[in-house]
């Protein structure tokens, strides 16, 4: 059986301007640093707006932090005439590791189908950015197909840009549950990341369903993430709001202190 090593991912969403990044970073350090949190049994990430970025990785390589981080959306461009659009090679260029693709509030806010999210899943991977690909149903969508409907579907044309050796990470949003404090019950959520681990495996087989990272993200706070780190098909989270609040993004960070693992 592989190991997935844990993600926990704070999407700033458009907070924090690059001074706060510099000083949220540090801070966030600091804590887990006197927390003695062993950053090597969990990866950390954040993903603050493009224009932070920059102060972002300068921090964490002058102070050699343990954190990854990267950007919320992408182009399906590499360069030209696309203006306000940012390229992919350019956020890689800042050694950013990760890509956040087809977030709920873009597919809902900049019409973003499953097929623009196929795209930039390829722009993505071009660029050797690994993408965290955002899937989940709105309340309308649960009330009519239920749970998993939705999200398997965006995923199916999802993987149709991946392949089986691609590193790449799946996100389960359910859209009612983000920013809402109503958050999945640890059972629906399992239920759905383990439809989604099986949806995978349909497309790129079993080694790419076991190797990949299937979070969720929905109202995830210091006081619920344990109940979903117990489950064997979660293996992290995507926070929104409470990434924005220091005490209370360290303390999920360190959920295995609460869940005694
Ligand atoms: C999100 O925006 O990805 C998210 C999960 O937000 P929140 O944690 O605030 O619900």
């Amino acid at each position: 059986m592989v190991d997935r090593k844990p993600l926990i991912a704070g999407n700033w969403k458009m907070n924090f301007n690059h001074l706060e990044a510099i000083s949220f970073v540090q801070k966030l350090a600091w804590t887990l640093r006197d927390a003695k949190h062993d950053g090597s049994t969990v990866e950390v990430a954040v993903f603050p707006p493009y224009t932070d970025i920059r102060s972002v990785q300068t921090i964490v390589q002058a102070d050699s932090l343990d954190l990854e981080y990267g950007a919320q959306d992408l182009s399906v461009h590499d360069s030209g005439a696309f203006t306000g659009e940012i390229s992919g090679a350019f956020i890689k260029t800042l050694d950013a590791k990760y890509v956040l693709i087809g977030h709920s509030e873009r597919r809902q806010y900049h019409a973003e189908t499953d097929e623009v999210v196929a795209e930039k899943i390829t722009a993505a991977l071009r660029n050797k950015l690994v993408p965290v690909v955002c899937v989940g149903e709105t309340l309308e969508d649960l009330e009519q197909h239920g749970p998993s409907a939705v999200a398997a579907s965006q995923l199916k044309v999802a993987l149709g840009a991946l392949k089986a050796d691609d590193d790449f990470v799946i996100a389960y949003e359910p859209v009612w549950a983000i920013g809402t404090g109503k958050a999945a019950s640890e059972t629906d959520a399992q239920n759905v990341a383990k439809v989604l681990r099986e949806t995978i495996k349909d497309a790129l087989g079993a080694e790419a369903a076991e190797k990949t990272r299937v979070l969720y993200g929905g109202s995830v706070k210091a006081n619920n993430i344990a109940a979903y780190m117990r489950q064997p098909d979660i293996d992290g989270a995507l926070v929104g709001g409470a990434s924005l609040v220091l005490d209370e993004f360290a303390s999920i960070i360190q959920y295995q202190k609460h869940i005694g693992v």
